[in-house]
C-alpha cells in the first residue's frame, strides 16, 4: 500500500525531491522554515503543513533535507514529540555519524525508525533521479520497511552500509575527497592563469587526461561562465569538512590536506562567498594570482 509522505526542508535538494514525490505519489505533505516553497508546491497539489506536528499527523514516512546537525537535531526532536510507533524518518541531510546514532536511538525509544540516507549528485541528480544514496541500514531492512520505491524516486545507486551512522560516515569521507580535490583544481587553474594558458585549453586537456576528477567536470561550466548560483552552497562545504575533521579527531588520525583545504573555503567565506556555490572557492584562489 502506498505510504503517505511528509517532507521537511525544501532547499536546493529538498525542493526537487518533493517535486519528484509529487509526480510519482498521490500524498505529499510539506513543511519548510520559510513558507514560499510550500506555497509553490501547494499549487502543484501538495498539502502545506502549518507546523511540524500537522505534517507528522498526515505522514507515514518523513523525508528530511536540512542544512546540518543543528537543524536536523531540533526538527527530529520536534517530530518525536508527536510521532507514533511505526513511522519512519528518512534523513537525506549530511550530519555527523554520532548524531545520526543518537537520533536513531531516541527515535527507537518511541518505536520510530530513523535512518541516515545522505545523498550525492546535487540538484541535477535529484531531477534525473540519479542520486547515489548512502544508507545506514541493510538492504533487507530497507526492503522490509517498503522504502525502496521512495528511494528510487530520487536515486539510482544505493549503498547499504549496514548500521545507523554508517551512511553519514562514508558520505563525509566522499565530500572530504571531492572538496579537497576542488581546491587542487583551483590551484591548478591559478597556475595555468599565471603561465598564460587559456581556460578552455586548461579544461580540454585536464578533463581528458590524468588530472581529471568528477568535481572538475561538474563545476567546469560554472567556473567558465562565472555563474556561482548555488547548487551546493560553500557554507555547506565548510560544515562537511568540519564534520570530516571531527571524524578524524575522534579516530585520532591526521588530516593534513583536509585542514589545508578547509582554510581555502574559510578564506572564501571571509570574502562573502558562503551563500554562493562551492566552486566560488576557485574564483577566490585564482584572485590570489592578481598581481
Ligand atoms: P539548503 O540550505 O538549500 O536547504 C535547506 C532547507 O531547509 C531550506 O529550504 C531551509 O529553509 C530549510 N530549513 C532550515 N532549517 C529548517 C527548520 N528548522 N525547519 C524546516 N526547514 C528548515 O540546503 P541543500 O543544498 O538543499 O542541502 C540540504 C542537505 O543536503 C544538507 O545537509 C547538504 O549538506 C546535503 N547535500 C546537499 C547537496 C547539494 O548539492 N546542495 C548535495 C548532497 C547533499
Amino acid at each position: 500500500m502506498e505510504k503517505r509522505i511528509g517532507f521537511i526542508g525544501l532547499g536546493n535538494m529538498g525542493y526537487p525531491m518533493a517535486v519528484n514525490y509529487l509526480k510519482e505519489f498521490s500524498n505529499l505533505v510539506v513543511y519548510n522554515r520559510s513558507q514560499e516553497k510550500c506555497i509553490e508546491l501547494q499549487k502543484e497539489g501538495a498539502v502545506a503543513a502549518k507546523q511540524i506536528s500537522e505534517l507528522v499527523e498526515k505522514s507515514d514516512i518523513i523525508g528530511l533535507s536540512l542544512p546540518g546537525p543543528k537543524e536536523v537535531e531540533s526538527v527530529v526532536k520536534e517530530i518525536l514529540q508527536t510521532a507514533k510507533a511505526g513511522q519512519i524518518i528518512m534523513d537525506f541531510s549530511t550530519i555527523s555519524p554520532k548524531l545520526a546514532c543518537l537520533l536513531a536511538d531516541l527515535a527507537e525509544s518511541k518505536g520510530v525508525n530513523y535512518v541516515d540516507m545522505p545523498v550525492s549528485g546535487g540538484p541535477v541528480g535529484v531531477r534525473n533521479a540519479s542520486l547515489s544514496i548512502m544508507i545506514g541500514a541493510s538492504e533487507e531492512e530497507i526492503e522490509q520497511a517498503g522504502l525502496m520505491p521512495y528511494l528510487q524516486t530520487i536515486g539510482k545507486t544505493f549503498h547499504f552500509m549496514g548500521k545507523r551512522g554508517s551512511g553519514q560516515a562514508i558520505k563525509i569521507i566522499n565530500n572530504y575527497m571531492a572538496f579537497t580535490a576542488q581546491v587542487i583544481n583551483g590551484e591548478a587553474l591559478m597556475t595555468a592563469d599565471a603561465l598564460g594558458i587559456d581556460i578552455d585549453k586548461f579544461y580540454q586537456v585536464t578533463t581528458t587526461s590524468s588530472g581529471d576528477n568528477k568535481i572538475l567536470d561538474a563545476k567546469m561550466n560554472k567556473v567558465k561562465n562565472e555563474d556561482y548560483q548555488p547548487g551546493f552552497a560553500l557554507d555547506l562545504v565548510v560544515k562537511d569538512l568540519e564534520l570530516a575533521r571531527e571524524l578524524c579527531s575522534d579516530s585520532k588520525i591526521p588530516n593534513f590536506t583536509l585542514n589545508t583545504g578547509l582554510q581555502f573555503y574559510r578564506l572564501a567565506q571571509s570574502k562573502d562567498c558562503g551563500g554562493l556555490d562551492s566552486s566560488s572557492v576557485i574564483k577566490v584562489i585564482r584572485e590570489l594570482n592578481n598581481k
